[in-house]
């Protein structure tokens, strides 16, 4: 497939860690011979045993993808939380490349998992929107302007975004805000030629989901390897997906290959969910 990818340039957010889908998509896009770059938070944070990518974790993959693939690549600090920071690392993208052709937004939490939402606190529904949906728009804010030749954005929803799970219910509601935000971006940046569209990953094995896995255990008195088998038990093509099957599917949606494609939401779940 002629993808027209190489030597044009990608940023993903929520790239820094090595088993996460952020970088499974950093690694497809480099191996189409694009330019990517890596970001994540500065430093490591640490949620209920959870921890995320950092700039060492970072600089360490980006440095790895330019050596196996022989393209450029950067890794720059970001809080989607946090305007300022999204405007500096514009800023840093600016002055090194000139222009962004690809957008993938894939940072993301998952907080609130394990009560019913009513029973939240406050800061940890606002903390779930704010990096989930609010993280999207600040990062639009900042490098859509740079996005001048047209291209692709790629936002990470889903499936939790349309089917209501059982735990984690502002995760899924502020997943199904991604995926309306993706529409009426798509309408918004048609005529600048830029094309929008979310993905909805369904399990995908990764240390969101190896920790989803562990608490449902302890929650119900049974094992990761158990919830993990409930979960293929439900999947048609009867294995957890992982980070290189989302990947191909933004090569596919960041190229040629799906110039007459926007707005969409598409399911990558192994067939565990099915939509007419
Ligand atoms: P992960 O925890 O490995 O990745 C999340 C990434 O987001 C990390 O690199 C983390 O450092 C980064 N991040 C978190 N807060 C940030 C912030 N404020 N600013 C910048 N970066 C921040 O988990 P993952 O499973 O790779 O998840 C990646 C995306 O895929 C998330 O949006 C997640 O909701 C979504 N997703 C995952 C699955 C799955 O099965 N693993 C399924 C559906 C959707």
């Amino acid at each position: 497939m002629e993808t027209g990818l190489k030597g044009k340039t990608a940023l993903v957010t929520g790239a820094g860690k090595e088993d996460g889908i952020g970088f499974g998509i950093a690694e497809s896009l480099a191996g189409e011979g694009m330019n990517v770059i890596l970001a994540d938070l500065p430093a490591r944070q640490e949620h209920m045993g959870l921890g995320t990518g950092s700039m060492d974790e970072s600089s360490a993959l980006a440095k790895k993808l330019a050596e196996r693939y022989g393209v450029r690549t950067l890794a720059v600090a970001v809080d989607v939380s946090d305007m300022d920071s999204c405007m500096k690392m514009a800023a840093e993208v600016k002055k090194q490349f000139p222009a962004l052709h690809v957008l993938c937004n894939n940072a993301g939490v998952t907080l609130g998992a394990g009560q019913p939402m009513h029973m939240y606190e406050e800061k940890t529904w606002l903390k779930a929107l704010d990096v989930n949906l609010s993280g999207m728009f600040r990062v639009s804010k900042a490098l859509v302007p740079l996005m001048t030749e047209g291209g692709s954005i790629i936002n990470t929803a889903s499936r939790a975004g349309k089917v209501p799970p059982p735990f984690n219910g502002v995760y899924a509601v502020s997943k199904a805000g991604v995926i309306m935000f993706t529409k009426v971006q798509a309408r918004e940046l048609a005529q600048a030629k830029i094309r929008v569209n979310a993905i909805c990953p369904g399990q995908i094995k990764t240390g969101m989901e190896l920790w989803r896995f562990n608490l449902e255990a302890k929650m119900l008195g049974t094992s990761a390897e158990i919830q993990e088998q409930a979960q293929v038990n439900t999947i048609p093509l009867g294995r957890i997906g992982s980070i290189s099957d989302v990947g191909r599917v933004v090569v596919f949606l960041a190229s040629e290959a799906s110039s007459y494609m926007t707005g969409q939401a598409i399911n990558v779940t192994g067939g565990q969910l099915m939509e007419l």
